[in-house]
């Protein structure tokens, strides 16, 4: 064996990536991200304060994230910054028992997964001490051997609640910088000339080049998560934000081969990039692979304006489609604008011409099971609503579901981060009909792949919402003794076919 990591859905074997990663990152990089793990860990037990320490933890923690750094040269300046003595060896954590090593995994992938939230908050200008706190508790808590199953149980709650936290965090970043989202169509169509596309979670980046590129003849186009963007007032003002481009992380070494534009990848999901188009991948943030030139934190995109002016673009329109074949995508249905039209939506349900909202968000990747969730939504009976978000609703957005009433039956309410939005448009719900979120008529069918996922999944988990659909695989990470805990506590269930789980829900 020369690496270890299980951290993904598609992990070698559904068990572990033991000689190189499924993901592209060989042995030497997933050694270097375990050591820059026992590192961070090592700073945490001695008691790691500040804003530099949290820096540390939190840029370390998002290098090791599934799709971000495949880079050995910046993974050995980010370990050699981490001032501690005590190194911990993840070995110990690997070889542990079964069910401990679970339970830390799923701590350790959640802070991961957190990491990145509060670093995207961080660069609007926002931290929360209780958060920068808890990512010291939390890998103390790793690095002690002596905590039992029933303590990192309890920790595991304790952290779904400060990760709701973190994303009600960002959430105020976004809306305060960039206004309430509200409903936007999103044209699929690349026009004639210079373009760039931008891909990733970091909407600050987008701004920065938004206002980069004002004047200058370049249109830029979303991809992937960062197709939300058009739903933000302070940042679809601009007119040159023109549309989106392709669809979710594991198609882009087809959709970006040839392309005449380059493409800056602000966070995950980074592919190794091939030949075609290697020469036009810029990254920022703590993205980072060899070769693939990165804007620092001067945020200068000169190179990336200078590239997409040598490309030049497409010579006439392009027309695109989503995976359906539809050419326009929605976007913009966060918590502010769903709950500004809820009495015409608990009317619509009082009246019965809405029997079911469904939450079908998460995760894309590259599975073939993941049609599951296409035909999920094809099948969903006409009186039923389908809110999304992150990049796994590409399987469906470009879908005309009809309305309901006026409401439109596919609403996306964003990144997986707005996650917190679904959970507030949950409660608003459980509380104008007035009984608890697991008994409205809502069901959550989730799809995973990286750690962004786990730490959501632990939030739902410790607001003590059950019944949870979860697929297109289990986490390799659960062990068959935690996976019965979750299931008798919470009744989390695998995903079978659309029509067994749709009968179930619809009981
Ligand atoms: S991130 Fe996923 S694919 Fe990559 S090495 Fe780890 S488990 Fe394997
Ligand atoms: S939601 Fe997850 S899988 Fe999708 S692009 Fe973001 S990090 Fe990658």
């Amino acid at each position: 064996m020369s690496m270890f990591c299980f951290q993904c859905e598609q992990t070698a074997k559904g068990v572990a990536c033991e000689i190189s990663g499924v993901c592209g990152k060989n042995a030497e990089t997933a050694n270097l991200q375990d050591k820059l793990t026992g590192r961070l860990i090592g700073l945490a037990k001695g008691g790691a304060q500040g804003a530099d320490d949290y820096k540390t933890i939190v840029d370390g923690l998002f290098s090791t994230t599934t799709n971000v750094n495949f880079n050995d040269k910046i993974l050995n300046e980010l370990i050699e910054a981490v001032k501690t003595e005590d190194i911990y060896d993840m070995a110990h954590l690997w070889g542990a028992d079964e069910d401990i090593r679970s339970l830390k995994s799923l701590l350790l992938f959640g802070l991961r997964g957190m990491s990145a939230y509060t670093y995207h908050a961080r660069a609007l200008g926002k931290a929360d001490e209780g958060i920068n706190k808890f990512f010291v508790k939390g890998l103390r808590a790793i690095g002690d051997e002596s905590q039992s199953a029933d303590d990192l149980f309890g920790l595991l709650m304790e952290f779904g609640g400060i990760n709701l936290k973190c994303m009600e965090m960002l959430d105020a970043a976004h809306v305060e910088t960039f206004g309430h989202p509200r409903p936007a169509n999103v044209s699929c169509n690349i026009e004639p000339g210079p373009f760039i596309i931008i891909t990733g979670h970091d909407l600050h980046d987008l701004k920065l080049l938004l206002e980069q590129t004002e004047g200058k003849g370049i249109n830029i186009y979303t991809h992937s998560e960062m197709l939300p963007a058009h739903a933000y007032p302070e940042l679809n003002k601009y007119p040159h934000l023109k549309g989106n481009f392709g669809t979710a992380w594991q198609n882009q070494q087809s959709e970006f081969d040839n392309i005449p534009a380059p493409i800056v990848f602000t966070t995950g999901c980074l592919m190794p990039p091939k030949p075609s188009y290697a020469d036009r991948i810029f990254t920022t943030t703590v993205v980072s692979y060899p070769g693939a030139m990165h804007i620092g934190e001067d945020k200068d995109f000169g190179p990336v304006i200078a590239k997409a002016l040598e490309f030049g673009g497409f010579a006439q329109e392009r027309k695109m489609t989503g995976i359906n074949g539809g050419n326009t995508l929605t976007t913009g249905f966060a918590r502010d604008m769903v709950l500004s039209v809820a009495d015409k939506v608990i009317d619509a349900v009082k009246g019965g011409n809405i029997r079911h909202f469904f939450l079908v968000g998460g995760c894309d990747g590259a599975k073939m099971g993941r049609n599951y969730y296409t035909d999920f939504v094809k099948q969903a009976p006409k009186d039923t609503i389908i809110l999304t978000l992150a990049c796994g609703k590409y399987r469906f957005n470009d879908l005309d579901l009809g309305e309901i009433g006026g409401l439109p039956r596919l609403m996306d309410m964003g990144q997986c981060n707005d996650a917190y939005s679904a959970v507030q448009v949950a409660l608003a719900l459980a509380n104008a009909f007035e009984c608890d979120v697991n008994d409205l008529p809502l069901t959550l069918v989730l799809s995973w792949y990286e750690q962004k996922a786990v730490c959501i999944l632990i939030s739902l988990l410790s607001l003590g919402i059950k019944n949870i659909y979860i697929g297109p695989g289990l986490p390799a990470f659960i062990s068959p003794n935690i996976l019965n805990i979750l299931v008798e506590k919470f009744n989390l269930t695998p995903i079978s076919t659309p029509e067994a789980d749709l009968q179930k829900m619809l009981l």
